[in-house]
């Protein structure tokens, strides 16, 4: 197939060379190539100024970033190229991980880019986030089914990411009989994830490092899990050995299944759940003069965009604050933020500052991102998006 040329200004390719994969609206030439010559998903070749080769892409002429390169040659991103990038991101999971259950597919790392594919085992979690991939949608279905013969495929199509490349948000089952649940394993601790009704793909592997993290702190322990979804860290804890541990979380849904998932672990007699906004239940331990030796708190993106990095920082900081008071002496607090547009070394200072303000000693043990199963791509950050920090709280 003979792919249309896309054009970029004069000195747009420094950062294509340097290994990142987006073209931003604005570095293309559209004098020559005109941005709305090309369909939605459409491929083509990118050329410098000059007429350079420099891979091929996918474009949205509606989105700001307008195209992303998902090779260096010229190809086409048809089955077959598909096939293969699916078998190098399959063989790397195997390479990592014993257990079926991870991300498969994380976009732009695996060079995919717009595709997320969450495996569970005999079932598959999918996201088509760009234009691109909605074009390749069944080539996608029927390349998973080459490789893995799944009993199910689900499309997860109904996160916010897709309004930005002026997709549809819809949940559809594209094969076979896709359950509500499924059962996973992950650090040696059995998890139902809810597929259908659950946040994006059902589960978040990214926090699995960073949950084992616990695995020697907990045992005899008392945990509060804040914003604890379906009791990823809670129950893990409650298995490792913690006394009791106590899930937080808004989500009526997301508190009964993490009820579920106590039942299946049979760590329900120490396994607790309180509904209600994370800064409000915080506040009314406080006030009950609870306390607890560990806490999570792995808050939802408090900076979605960049304009709410204020207001954002500011949620991490009370956050924090609050969970320090809730710990005990010499306690562990397991601070995380996956928001893209919160720094490291920020978080880092959230908890520097929180310290100071309570008055209380600050040691930072260990530090996370998200596993391996979502790849860092070196040459774009927006990929090395979660942090984490253990840190132990003190009097002085
Ligand atoms: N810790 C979880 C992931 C958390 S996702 C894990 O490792 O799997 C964020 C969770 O925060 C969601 O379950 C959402 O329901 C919850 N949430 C969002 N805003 C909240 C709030 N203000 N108070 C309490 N929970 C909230």
């Amino acid at each position: 197939m003979e792919l249309k040329i896309l054009r970029l200004n004069r000195h747009e390719e420094k950062r294509l060379q340097g290994g990142h994969l987006w073209i931003y609206s604005n570095e293309v030439n559209n004098r020559e190539t005109p941005l709305k010559q090309f369909q939605p998903g459409e491929q083509v070749r990118v050329q410098t100024h000059s007429g350079k080769f420099i891979g091929t892409a996918y474009v949205n002429p509606h989105s700001l970033i307008c195209a992303r390169l998902f090779s260096r040659e010229s190809q086409v991103l048809d089955n077959t190229l598909l096939l293969h990038r699916l078998k190098k991101a399959l063989s790397l999971r195997a390479r990592l991980f014993e257990e079926p259950f991870y991300r498969l597919v994380y976009g732009e790392s695996d060079l995919l880019p717009g595709l997320v594919v969450d495996r569970f085992g005999d079932h598959l979690s999918v996201q088509l986030n760009s234009a691109g991939m909605e074009m390749l949608k069944s080539e996608i279905i029927d390349a998973l089914k080459t490789l893995l013969d799944p009993k199910s495929i689900l499309l997860r199509n109904d996160g916010s990411i897709r309004q930005l490349e002026g997709l549809t948000q819809e949940i559809e089952i594209a094969h076979g009989k896709s359950p509500k649940e499924v059962e996973l394993l992950e650090n040696g601790v059995k998890m139902l994830a809810p597929l259908h009704d659950g946040q994006k793909t059902g589960w978040f592997f990214d926090q699995r490092p960073n949950r084992a993290m616990l695995k020697h702190y907990v045992p005899g322990k008392r945990v509060l899990d804040v914003f604890s979804y379906v009791g990823s860290f809670a129950i893990q804890a409650a298995v490792f050995g913690a006394k009791e541990v106590m899930a937080v979380d808004s989500s009526r849904f997301a508190l009964e299944m993490a009820e579920k998932n106590a039942v299946l672990n049979g760590v329900d007699n120490i396994f607790s759940g309180a509904e209600g906004d994370a800064f409000d239940v915080l506040k009314a331990l406080r006030q009950e003069n609870e306390q607890f030796d560990v806490i999570v708190v792995d808050p939802p993106a408090f900076i979605k965009r960049k304009k709410d990095h204020k207001e954002g920082l500011r949620a991490y900081h009370r956050i924090n604050e609050l969970a320090m008071r809730l710990l005990k002496d010499d306690g562990l607090l397991l601070s995380a933020s996956c928001s893209m547009h919160l720094q490291r070394d920020e978080l880092m200072d959230v908890l520097r500052s929180g310290g100071r303000r309570l008055d209380r000693h600050v040691q930072v043990l260990f530090e996370g991102i998200q596993g391996p199963d979502h790849p860092v791509h070196p040459a774009i950050p927006e990929t090395c998006y979660l942090k984490a920090f253990l840190a132990q709280v003190s009097k002085e």
